[in-house]
């Protein structure tokens, strides 16, 4: 029997053989859809390795508000939410605070895995899970982001400036407004900080016309 001249060329797919392009991270058509293919990437070894699972984002899927994290920590790797653990639980009273729920805002961090030993994340982990974070920004469109620490700030803002300095004015990646705040588990090392994240939420709030 004659096969398809696709099966002969090493490392092509099933896709490539029925004449169909491979969907790619631009085609996730919905939230679902990433979150699927989120599920089944493997481009950092160690880490896809070493998961108990993908942290994708929670939240409302259009929010109006994102806060962007950096990585999942060992209580968002095994319950596969961000932020559930003791820095989550202070974002929580944060956002509380702001008059709003967790419901009311999408919660995400730069990269999807855990890293081993919650380290930083590596520059090429940031850029492997790139892709997948643009699009879900894309498909979330907020009007505004929220940064927590310097790992999401810089990242995301694509700088070195320190987060003492990106604080307290408005950024902007694409179509968003995005302000920068110290990262909920620093406020907790440092409770002192917590009033200087107060006034950035406050800040935050005015631009978005939140009353509190
Ligand atoms: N720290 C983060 O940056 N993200 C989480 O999801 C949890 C802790």
């Amino acid at each position: 029997m004659k096969r398809s001249s696709a099966w002969h060329l090493g490392g092509g797919t099933l896709f490539e053989a029925s004449g169909q392009a491979r969907p790619t991270v631009a085609d996730a058509a919905s939230l679902t859809v990433l979150r699927e293919q989120v599920a089944a990437c493997t481009r950092c070894g160690e880490l896809a390795a070493k998961r108990t699972q993908t942290v994708f984002g929670v939240g409302k899927e259009r929010a109006r508000l994102c806060f962007m994290g950096e990585a999942p920590g060992a209580d968002e790797d095994r319950l596969g939410e961000p932020f559930v653990g003791r820095a989550g639980q202070l974002l929580t009273k944060i956002i509380e605070a702001c008059r709003l729920k967790r419901e009311d805002v999408y919660i995400l961090n730069m990269i999807k895995c855990r890293p081993p030993g919650n380290r930083n994340p590596l520059p090429d982990e940031l850029a492997n899970c790139r892709p997948f974070l643009e699009r879900q920004l894309e498909l979330i469109e907020p009007e505004f982001i929220c940064c927590l620490g310097a790992v999401a700030s810089q990242n995301l803002l694509n700088t070195t400036t320190s987060i003492g300095k990106l604080r307290g004015k408005l950024h902007a990646y694409r179509g968003a407004k995005v302000i920068c705040t110290f990262h909920p588990a620093y406020l907790l090392r440092n409770p002192a900080a917590k009033k200087d994240c107060w006034e950035d939420m406050k800040y935050l709030m005015r631009e978005m016309g939140v009353e509190l």
